[in-house]
């Protein structure tokens, strides 16, 4: 079809930021600052290539991801410690933050809820913004590998995917069959994935993550959290093939401030919206 006479015109409308940041209620990074730096470690989980480990993290509390041994990429879910029903909620993190999470981002969680579940407040890959490419870190548009997708493509079946993996991990950490257990798996943050869009046809890509040993991003949890870690098969994601990826664990540290010094500062409440929904 041709394009109409006043085509260039239409395609010339400026864009318009659908969610200004400086509309979102920011985070007090400050206060989050000056309670880690007298933080204690209070618990470790070592995440074994190709497999998933759950962790948990009370409000209040910091949870580091740490690339221990060489470049890997990790699938992260977060879930409200208390009710699987909240959970992470990439799109709209996605729609407010931008497709990659930096400093002072958040994890927010899944309607009815939709508050800030985490805060990132560390990022060793801060660094790498977005390359020429258009590719950035820490990607909130990936979904996660699945055996789904894997089925439809290579036409056999694949267990180690992430999706497995947490499903794997969620049900072992709470005792629920598997299929439950996938009910609550969701899109994932990609930590320490390198990724982008094609220029020219929009295709989502992936990169060798520029991740290497001793490279962390660490969130302040803001509500009680159970989170997933899986360290996915494709290792770094330099290539599209599982089999042929070398891969690497990953290390979840968890960090308690010292009494009082977060006074002051509550777990944000659930979203306000009184759920009417019109008459
Ligand atoms: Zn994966």
């Amino acid at each position: 079809m041709s394009a109409p006479e006043d085509a260039a015109a239409r395609r010339a409308a400026p864009p318009v930021i659908a969610y200004p940041p400086e509309t979102l209620p920011g985070p007090d990074l400050a206060l989050y600052r000056a309670a880690r730096a007298a933080a204690a470690k209070v618990a470790e989980t070592v995440v074994p290539p190709r497999d998933a480990r759950t962790f948990r993290v009370a409000a209040g509390q910091f949870f580091r991801i740490t690339c221990s041994d060489g470049p890997q990429v990790g699938d992260l879910n977060l879930w409200a410690a208390q009710d699987l029903s909240e959970r992470f909620f990439s799109g709209k993190t996605r729609a407010l933050h931008g497709t990659h999470l930096d400093l002072g981002d958040r994890m927010w969680s899944c309607f009815p809820h939709l508050r800030p579940m985490a805060t990132i407040t560390e990022d060793t890959l801060g660094w790498y913004g977005y390359d020429a490419d258009g590719a950035g870190v820490h990607d909130v548009i990936g979904t996660r590998c699945d055996p789904y997708t894997h089925r439809l493509l290579a036409g056999s079946d694949y267990d180690r995917c992430c999706h497995s993996n947490l499903t794997r991990a969620l049900s072992a950490e709470t005792g629920l069959p598997r299929a439950e257990a996938e009910a609550h798996v969701h899109d994932v943050l990609n930590v320490f994935m390198c990724t982008g869009f094609t220029r020219d046809s929009h295709r989502y890509f992936t990169k060798p993550s520029p991740v290497r040993p001793g490279d962390h991003i660490e969130a302040f949890a803001e509500i009680d959290l159970l989170g997933a870690l899986s360290a996915c098969p494709w290792g770094d994601c330099g290539t599209n093939s599982p089999q042929s990826a070398t891969c690497h664990p990953l290390l979840v540290e968890v960090f308690a401030p010292a009494p009082g010094a977060l006074d002051g500062w509550q777990p944000p409440a659930p979203n306000g919206y009184a759920g009417h929904h019109g008459a």
